[in-house]
């Protein structure tokens, strides 16, 4: 389901715009529908009202948490989708949430779990707002990441409709929306045009153009020098940096090379490097490299002048990288 078949439901039920705007704002913030009974008489006409149940059922069944999984820096929700399919949210520290964007992914990134059974469906927009719905009945939700299973740009009209409800009705703040994508030329035209602009993260993985091509197999091929320009020319657009991505692999993409042309790319850039050292994965052939080492990676970085952060992947002490939950989710006697 869409945002916009949403909206035509409200508005065949006689919903105006200032109603629809109440309806999408309430849900969105995981309140009743209706303003709560004392003050839907007010709120909606009576059409309206009675039609608000059935669109509140629909609603909740788009998806529920079908496991929990808690940890130091986060929980990992296991949300299953109407039709059975399951994917992941996260409940990062600081009001975070990290949701997914579509069942499985294309890209096929050499140490994800995600990638391995390629792209099963797309998520409508409705289903990636019924995540942060779910949180927000939880705990208080101000930041969302487009960081879970898929790529955000791979499904790039459900996504943008899905920032768009949650930076104006959602009330979340246009930077602390997050689209994380491994870099497409789409997302450079598109993001720009839009009403709520939101923050960009780039994966970036490594600055030789032929080992990211190996790493991430189906991602678009642009020369990782183009895509800085490309995301530099964002971020002073938008006034956000651009977060670069780096998943640390131990002998892979961590060397002396790797950090001289991480200087080349982004010094005088408006951007934040984030080093994330992998998260083992079994059977992947990546392993992580020491912190000590990652550490050192850093602070070389900060005497270049490139603003870095060391970070641990969210919920890595609960089961690892993304997908895993869902992975063993639908093995034989999974969770
Ligand atoms: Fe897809 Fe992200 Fe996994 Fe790469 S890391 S396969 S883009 S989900």
């Amino acid at each position: 389901m869409r945002i916009d078949d949403i909206r035509q439901r409200l508005r065949a039920s006689g919903a105006k715009p200032c109603h629809e705007q109440r309806v999408l704002r309430a849900w969105t913030q995981a309140l009743p529908l209706d303003g709560g009974q004392s003050r839907s008489e007010d709120f909606f006409p009576a059409p309206l009202r009675a039609g608000l149940p059935a669109i509140a059922t629909e609603l909740a069944a788009l998806a529920h948490v079908r496991s929990e999984h808690a940890g130091e820096d986060g929980a990992r929700l296991l949300v299953e989708l109407a039709d059975g399919q399951a994917v992941e949210s996260v409940l990062l520290p600081r009001d975070g949430l990290c949701v997914s964007t579509q069942v499985g992914c294309a890209v096929g990134c050499a140490f994800c779990m995600t990638g391995r059974d390629g792209l099963l469906r797309q998520l409508g927009s409705a289903e990636i707002v019924a995540q942060v719905v779910l949180a927000r009945s939880r705990r208080v939700v101000r930041k969302v990441v487009f960081m879970g299973m898929g790529e955000p740009a791979h499904n790039l009209d459900n996504v943008l409709e899905a920032i768009g409800l949650l930076g104006t009705e959602g009330g979340i703040g246009h930077k602390n929306l997050v689209f994380s994508t491994v870099g497409d030329r789409r997302v450079f035209e598109r993001l720009p045009q839009g009403n709520v602009k939101p923050a960009l993260a780039l994966s970036l993985h490594t600055t030789r153009a032929a080992l990211r091509a190996k790493l991430m197999p189906r991602a678009p091929r642009i020369d990782p020098a183009e895509l800085v320009e490309l995301g530099e020319t964002y971020a002073r657009a938008t006034g956000y940096p651009i977060q670069y991505q780096w998943t640390l692999l131990a002998g892979v993409n961590d060397d002396d090379e790797e950090l001289d042309g991480i200087v080349r790319l982004l010094a005088g850039k408006y951007a934040v490097m984030n080093f994330i050292p992998y998260n083992s994965v079994a059977g992947t052939g990546f392993a992580r490299p020491s912190w000590e080492h990652a550490a050192a990676m850093a602070r070389h970085l900060h005497r270049r002048g490139i603003l870095t952060k060391l970070r641990h992947s969210a919920g890595q002490d609960v089961d690892g990288g993304c997908g895993q939950l869902r992975a063993r989710a639908i093995a034989p006697g999974g969770v």
